[in-house]
């Protein structure tokens, strides 16, 4: 059992208890939850960026380019290029009770993702030792200094509630927007993608 086969589940939306039985079925051994756990973190930073990598390097420059091209719209004296966009955000379940949630910027003429971010109000790791905790399975100090360790990978970083999540990734993404560098675009080297023409709906779609 590989890093591969963690990707297989989490691509079908499968966790490790389907897993397990997968491998008992087969009668074979299981890799045990914290390894499931670390690949499955893995898996989501390489493919954070490489989807990063990919907005940076293809989306931006071919955005920028499509409206010098089409719109005769160009950077101005700052590099800075509005773009006319669309903003939506989506919940891993319905019912407003959803733990993850996502949001996407998307370029209204070429259909491109400029940016996108998401917001999780939980992190299977934290939860788990949260209970080792408290039922005295490990003490306070290895608690800490698992904490301490783990701060770079905690996947919480959301404590409002679910239907505030696009309120909230909509004020980052546009907090951002002017820091989105076009890095391969032979004629705007250096230049960047600005959403400020924006603004209003980006407070329209906050409230
Ligand atoms: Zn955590």
């Amino acid at each position: 059992m590989t890093m591969s086969a963690v990707y297989g589940y989490m691509v079908e939306g499968m966790g490790y208890t389907s897993l397990l039985r997968m491998c008992a079925a087969l009668n074979i051994n299981c890799m045990n939850s914290n390894t499931f756990i670390k690949y499955k973190n893995e898996v989501v930073s390489v493919t954070c960026e490489k989807t990063r990598a990919h907005l940076r390097e293809e989306s931006v420059p071919a955005i920028v380019k499509y409206y010098g091209e089409e719109l005769d719209r160009h950077p101005d004296d700052e590099g800075i290029l509005d773009i006319d966009v669309t903003f939506d955000g989506s919940w891993h379940t319905r019912g407003h009770t959803s733990t993850l949630g996502c949001a996407a910027v998307i370029d209204a003429h070429t259909g491109l993702v400029v940016d996108y971010d998401t917001l999780s109000k939980k992190c299977t790791m934290c939860t788990r030792m949260n209970t080792n905790l408290k039922k005295k399975k490990i003490q306070q100090e290895q608690y800490e200094e698992w904490k301490q360790k783990h701060l770079d990978q905690c996947m919480l970083n959301f404590e409002g509630s679910s239907g505030a999540m696009e309120e909230r990734l909509a004020v980052q993404l546009w907090g951002r927007s002017t820091d989105i560098k076009v890095v391969s675009s032979g004629w705007c080297e250096g230049g960047r993608l600005a959403l400020g023409t924006e603004r209003g709906r980006q407070e329209t779609c906050a409230r």
